[in-house]
C-alpha cells in the first residue's frame, strides 16, 4: 500500500481470509461457520466483507439490526442472514428480504406470527434464542412449554436453529459458569427437540469459545471479532492478523515553548521545549477524549508519540519530540503497530469497542479484494 496522504481506515481482507482460514482449522469437518458483520462488519465494511467471505465458503452471515441485513440484500449478498436483534417495526421488510430472525421473548414470537400470517408465509426460517446466564436477550428455559404451544398446529414457522450466547468465554475465572451455560443449552436443547418434535441446528460459540470450549461447536460457530483479527487472548492474537489500520498524516507541526499550553482549556503544559504535530481526526471519528492526555500512542515512523491534551471533535495533538518527522508524514493511529487491542487497553475498553466506534466520516480503502 502506498503511504497515504489523509486518514483513511485502510482493510486488508487477505486478512479476513487468513482469520477465516486460522479459525475454520479449530473446527470439526462439519460444523458451520456463521460469520458476524453487524455494525458495518465491526466497523470496517459489511458488504466487502461479506463478498470475500462467501466465495470461502461461510454458511451463515449475522446482523444486529434488520435494516443491515437489508443492506447485504441489496448488495446480491444470497447467503442466509440471521438477524440477532430484529424490531417488530421491520418485521415486513425482514420478510420481504428472507432475512431470518433470532427471536428472543414472547412478544417478538407472537408479533412475529401475525407478521406471517399478514405476508402469507409458511414454513419460514426462524431461530430460537435462549437465555442462560447473560441476562440480556433470550428465552428462559421455563418459556419451552409456552413456544411449543405457541407453534403447535401452525405451519407459518420452520425453526432452524435454537442457540444461546456465553456471558464469559473469554475469562479463564469464568471457567465454571462457562461450563454451567453449555450444561443448560444442551439441557433446554434436547427438550426444546423432544416438545417440537423435530431435530433443530445448535450453536453457542463465539470467537473466544472457538478458542475455549471446543467441546461445545455443535451445529454451528458464530464469529465476529476472530474474523477481524482479535482473538481477546495474547496467544491467540498473534495467529490472526487485524483487518483494519487507522492510518492519519501530519497536518501542521508546531515548536512549543517551556509552560505553553495545548489544546481545549490548556490541558496540556509544556516543561520544555517540545514539538507537536496535528492529526486529522478527532472524537466524532471514534477516538474519544479518554484515549488524551498521555493515555495512547501513535506511531510515527516506528516511534511511539502520545495523544497531548484534550482530544478535539476533528483534530488530535501528538508529542513528536525527537522524532524525525514532517507535515504531510504518516502516522498509524492502530494497526500492526500499536494493534487496536493494545490501544483500546490504553484507554481500558476492548478492541470491539475501538473498531466499531470509527466514523462512517473516514474513508474506507479496501485491499485484497
Ligand atoms: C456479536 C455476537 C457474536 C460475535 O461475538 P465475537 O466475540 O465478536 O466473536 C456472536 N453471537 C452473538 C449473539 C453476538 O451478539
Amino acid at each position: 500500500m502506498p503511504k497515504t496522504s489523509e486518514t483513511v481506515l485502510e482493510l486488508d481482507l487477505n486478512a479476513l481470509e487468513h482469520n477465516y482460514h486460522y479459525l475454520r482449522s479449530k473446527l470439526k469437518e462439519d460444523t458451520k461457520f456463521l460469520a458476524v458483520v453487524k455494525a458495518y462488519a465491526y466497523g470496517s465494511d459489511a458488504v466487502a466483507v461479506a463478498k470475500k467471505l462467501v466465495p470461502l465458503g461461510v454458511d451463515y452471515f449475522a446482523v444486529a439490526y434488520i435494516n443491515e441485513g437489508v443492506v447485504l440484500r441489496n448488495s446480491g449478498i444470497k447467503t442466509p442472514i440471521l438477524v440477532l436483534h430484529p424490531q417488530p417495526i421491520n418485521f415486513d421488510a425482514l420478510i420481504k428480504n428472507s432475512l431470518e430472525p433470532g427471536l428472543y421473548s414472547p412478544k417478538i414470537l407472537h408479533e412475529f406470527l401475525e407478521a406471517l400470517k399478514r405476508n402469507n408465509q409458511k414454513g419460514y426460517p426462524a431461530h430460537i434464542k435462549f437465555n442462560t446466564g447473560l441476562n440480556r436477550l433470550g428465552f428462559w428455559e421455563n418459556d419451552i412449554d409456552y413456544i411449543v404451544k405457541q407453534l403447535k398446529g401452525r405451519d407459518e414457522i420452520n425453526i432452524r436453529s435454537i442457540f444461546s450466547h456465553l456471558a464469559a468465554s473469554e475469562d479463564f475465572d469464568e471457567k465454571s459458569f462457562t461450563a454451567r451455560q453449555i450444561e443448560s443449552f444442551m439441557s433446554i436443547a434436547k427438550e426444546m427437540d423432544a416438545k417440537l418434535g423435530y431435530e433443530t441446528q445448535k450453536h453457542l460459540l463465539n470467537t473466544s469459545g472457538i478458542i475455549n470450549c471446543p467441546e461445545a461447536q455443535l451445529d454451528m460457530v458464530r464469529s465476529g471479532i476472530g474474523l477481524y483479527g482479535f482473538g481477546n487472548d495474547k496467544d491467540i492474537d498473534p495467529e490472526l492478523k487485524p483487518v483494519a489500520s487507522l492510518k492519519t498524516i501530519i497536518s501542521q507541526m508546531h515548536k512549543i515553548e517551556p509552560n505553553e499550553t495545548v489544546g481545549y482549556n490548556r490541558a496540556f503544559s509544556s516543561d520544555g521545549y517540545r514539538v507537536t504535530a496535528t492529526l486529522p481526526l478527532g472524537h466524532a471519528d471514534g477516538i474519544g477524549r479518554q484515549y488524551g492526555n498521555g493515555k495512547a500512542f501513535v506511531n510515527v515512523k516506528g516511534k511511539m508519540a502520545p495523544i497531548i491534551g484534550n482530544v478535539c471533535m476533528d483534530m488530535i495533538m501528538i508529542d513528536v519530540t525527537g522524532i524525525d518527522c514532517k507535515e504531510g508524514d504518516e502516522v498509524i493511529v492502530f494497526g500492526k503497530n500499536p494493534t487496536a487491542e493494545i490501544f483500546a487497553t490504553t484507554a481500558n475498553t476492548i478492541s470491539y469497542e475501538l473498531i466499531t466506534g470509527i466514523s462512517q466520516r473516514i474513508k474506507r480503502v479496501i485491499k485484497g479484494q
